[in-house]
């Protein structure tokens, strides 16, 4: 049968995605005055100065906490150069959201420039991505549409961006999509973002080309905006795929449009033709000294790079025997890998106990809970504690599971909880007796049916002898026990 691919002569080509990211860095302050920079849910205007609102004769002051957070990303990307020397410069253009009429920006002399990410991709392959590079710039404000009026809010002016451009390097919908939930996790885990792309604290615009496969040159492409959730960004590359081969095979030139996605119907539209750079009309902005990196204070950046995701889920596997399935997801978010390594270390047993563990029943809570591994109140020794009590067959394990619950919400240690609600397991042979004979003899019926020859009916009896000792019955023992008496 034919897919729908092969109908459109996709298989022909193939794609060329290059992704340019604004990453909202979550300073406490904006990059040029003191205004707070974080103005969720606030209401319009509230967060604003003379600096951001660019009214006549004030003068900006570079945050130094801006650049602190964006070598630490341009550390991560493992670029070529962080630049000694980097300068701002002023991007002209018009909008009413864009008091001072620029925006101050970096150009010719950027942050930091080339760099690698590498995506694991989830059929094990490793797909690297070039990063052109990476500058600083402050952030425009929002124009809200209400009706027919529109309403402008200052609140956004000045607040701290990073630009992330990478090469053409990603080739299909599902590797940006890739791309985005890596540098995602990247980014919350160096606690320099938030990057949450429906509040737009993550901002990904597409550019989009095609060629036919074997070909190496590089058509005109297209630029998809306004994108606001790591699925729309999929559905509008593979959108915008479709259209340009469509538009190739029926013989029609691709023009370098920028696009619109609407998210409501899953549609692109043309917005504009593309502008150039030479319409921004940039020049260096004579406020502001440049940004001057010296040795001493990026070695000191360097040591302060924690692990990063990839390196540690590598470790994981090698250092602690765990399956990759294990490894990724306990990797996944920097206080859960933490998390699991404090409990690890003081456990002493099988690392894959812990991760069985967490991957079960902890991280459930962590979900239902809505919080960080570093959040819960049962602290890694505690979980440690418990699982060596199911271990050493003190405690069944639906009553470890049970004290799981527990711990967490008085955060108070194990072993003190199994003593004073007497959880302990009940493996004392004369009480199981006791126990299992009950059963056998309130229950004559089944007795007969196993004595019948359907020996499977034992589970239901030791289901009703943990029932009776309120899951605190060595299962095993009791087990054993039932089909000595059975027997008889
Ligand atoms: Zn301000």
């Amino acid at each position: 049968m034919m897919t729908v691919k092969e109908d459109l002569g996709m298989s022909k080509y193939e794609s060329i995605i290059g992704l340019e990211t604004h990453i909202q860095l979550n300073t406490h302050s904006k990059i040029f005055c003191g205004c707070k920079a974080d103005s969720w849910k606030e209401p319009p205007n509230t967060n604003i100065c003379p600096v951001c609102t660019g009214l006549p004769g004030v003068l900006p002051t570079l945050n130094e906490a801006v650049v602190e957070k964006a070598v630490l990303l341009a550390l991560a990307m493992h670029v070529d150069a962080i630049q000694a020397e980097s300068y701002f410069a002023r991007k002209n253009y018009f909008y009413p959201d864009l008091p001072k009429g620029y925006q101050i920006s970096q150009y010719d002399e950027p942050l930091a420039l080339g760099g690698t990410m590498d995506l694991s991709m989830p059929d094990g392959e490793l797909v690297r991505v070039r990063i052109d590079k990476l500058h600083v710039e402050e952030d425009a404000g929002k124009t809200v549409h209400q009706g027919n009026r529109r309403l402008i809010d200052f609140n956004r002016c000045g607040v701290p961006l990073v630009e992330m451009v990478t090469g053409p390097d990603l080739r299909s919908a599902d590797e940006a999509a890739q791309y985005l939930i890596r540098l995602r996790q990247l980014l919350r885990w160096l606690g320099i973002s938030e990057a949450d792309m429906e509040r737009g604290q993550l901002r990904c615009d597409a550019n989009v080309s095609i060629r036919l496969k074997g070909t190496e040159e590089l058509n005109p492409k297209t630029e998809i905006k306004n994108v606001n959730s790591i699925e729309n960004v999929r559905s509008a590359i593979e959108a915008e795929i479709s259209r340009q081969i469509r538009e190739v095979e029926s013989g029609n030139e691709i023009e370098a449009w920028t696009l619109n996605w609407d998210e409501d119907s899953s549609t692109l539209s043309k917005m504009r033709s593309k502008e150039t750079e030479a319409d921004y009309r940039y020049f260096r902005e004579p406020d502001l000294l440049p940004i001057r990196i010296s040795k001493a204070w990026l070695d000191e950046m360097k040591s302060n790079l924690p692990e990063l995701p990839l390196e540690r889920r590598s470790r994981f596997i090698k250092e602690y025997s765990l399956p990759l399935y294990d490894a990724e997801i306990l990797t996944e978010e920097r206080s859960l890998a933490d998390y699991f390594e404090e409990t690890v270390s003081v456990y002493t047993g099988e690392p894959k106990s812990v991760s069985n563990w967490l991957m079960n029943d902890v991280l459930r809570m962590i979900r239902d809970l809505g919080i960080f591994a570093s959040e819960l109140k049962m602290r890694p020794h505690h979980l440690a504690k418990i699982i060596q009590l199911v271990d050493s067959r003190s405690i069944t394990n639906s009553t470890g599971k049970a004290l799981l619950d527990k711990v967490q919400e008085s955060g108070r240690n194990p072993d003190e909880i199994v003593e004073e609600e007497g959880l302990a397991q009940v493996s004392d042979e004369d009480t199981l007796k006791l126990l299992v004979k009950g059963v056998i003899d309130a229950n004559p019926e089944q007795v007969e049916v196993y004595r019948g020859g359907k020996v499977t009916i034992i589970g239901w009896f030791v289901g009703q002898v943990m029932r009776e000792s309120k899951g605190k019955a060595d299962a095993q023992r009791t087990r054993a026990i039932l089909e000595e008496f059975l027997k008889e």
